[in-house]
């Protein structure tokens, strides 16, 4: 049997890793010539997003026998809203991992655990070309482009991501959240650090064309009162959307290519990886890979009803919910118990309506 896996990204590398578990022969086509991003960052992976899998590093060690290696684990979120600032502090709340081109990228992390590596640089994969010459084909090209093509994509958010290396004194642990109408519409901002001296700034700003990107991150810096020199910034646009169906004869849609990101904050890892390796298992096991996806697609449909909802919010909404999850009563329903918190936003009766119709 032959794979051709396109896209040498997290959800590509993640299906071949699965596939060597199989001994099943993959070529993956890269167009890049190296592994990782030109952009420098740090993400973040937060428990919270998916309590069904726990600590998401020990259960993708476990259940897909990938390691990942964290930067540091997350023990302190500081959230903003234009009047209110919350500060969550509790042991391993998710995790911050390299990206961009660094060695031990979240990438390249991958990458390293394949046993033979079988990719093809400074290629573009053809979807149509691959799935006559391959038995099955892995789309994983992190982006919506091919499913849209295919007639199987649904929009639901675009954001623009503005964001920059910058100096100053940083804690290791700690992840910085600010959300303000303002500056980001729908969108938030958020701060990454890489290590002590220098940290990530993400600025994402929902439904506003790139040329006006400019304008909301210099209001973003004035508004907080930001003045680190950047290093270096980048720009780029950001799809997330519903996939349907992710499987055409012997094309996969794996990753952000099969709207593996979430329509709330634009997370995509957890998604990608599993996608990677529930695809891999479909082909090994000649089993449907709806049905093994199945668990994430409900989440990420919860989570558009949570992005429907706070849309609607105003900035004094969001003083109201930033103040609200520093609340003992949600703190802890969020934090130190198993509450699905994503399934219980994506229902009726959430955090949001509650702070809608005046009931918080
Ligand atoms: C700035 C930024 C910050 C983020 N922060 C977080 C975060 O904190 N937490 C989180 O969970 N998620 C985060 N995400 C989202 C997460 O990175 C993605 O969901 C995830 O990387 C998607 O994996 P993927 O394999 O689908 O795509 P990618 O990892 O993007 O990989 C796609 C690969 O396909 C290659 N490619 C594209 N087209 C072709 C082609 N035609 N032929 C050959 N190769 C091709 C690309 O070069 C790339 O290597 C962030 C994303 C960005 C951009």
């Amino acid at each position: 049997m032959k794979v051709a896996i396109v896209g040498g990204g997290v959800a590509g590398l993640s299906c071949a890793h699965q596939l060597e578990k199989y001994n099943i022969s993959y070529t993956i086509f890269e167009r890049n010539n190296y592994i990782g991003e030109g952009i420098p960052h740090v993400a973040a992976f937060l428990n919270i997003l998916d309590r069904t899998k726990g600590d998401p590093i020990k259960y993708f060690r476990k259940n897909y026998k990938i390691k990942i290696k964290e930067l540091s684990p997350l023990n302190k979120i500081v959230h903003h809203s234009p009047n209110e600032t919350t500060i969550l502090k509790k042991s391993k709340m998710g995790y911050l991992v390299y990206r961009g081109n660094h060695e031990n990228s979240l990438k390249n992390q991958i990458f390293n655990q394949l046993k033979n590596p079988n990719i093809i640089f400074s290629t573009m994969g053809n979807m149509d070309e691959l799935s006559k010459e391959y038995d099955h084909v892995i789309w994983a090209t992190g982006n919506h482009y091919g499913a849209w093509e295919k007639g199987c994509w649904q929009n639901w958010v675009k954001t623009i991501v503005k964001g920059a290396v910058i100096r100053g004194n940083f804690t290791m642990d700690t992840l910085i959240v600010w959300i303000n109408k303002d500056y980001c519409k729908q969108g938030y901002a958020y701060l990454t650090p890489i290590d002590k001296k220098t940290a990530t700034l993400l600025l994402i700003v929902t439904d506003i064309k790139e040329k006006e990107m400019d304008m909301y991150w210099t209001r973003f810096l004035e508004t907080e009162n930001i003045r680190n020199k950047i290093l270096q910034s980048f720009m780029l646009e950001h799809m997330a959307g519903y996939c349907y169906p992710r499987k055409i004869n012997n094309i996969y849609f794996v990753g952000n290519a099969a709207g593996g990101i979430d329509p709330f904050l634009g997370f995509g890892q957890l998604n990608s990886i599993t996608q990677g390796v529930m695809a891999a298992r479909s082909i090994a096991k000649n089993k449907s890979y709806d049905k093994l996806i199945d668990d994430l697609v409900k989440r990420n449909l919860w989570m558009h009803e949570f992005r429907k909802k706070y849309n609607k919010m105003t900035n004094k909404d969001y003083d109201k919910l930033i103040k609200a999850i520093g609340t003992p009563g949600i703190k802890h329903a969020m934090y130190y118990t198993n509450m699905d918190v994503v399934k219980w936003g994506g229902t009726s009766f959430s955090i949001f309506d509650k702070i809608k119709n005046k009931i918080l």
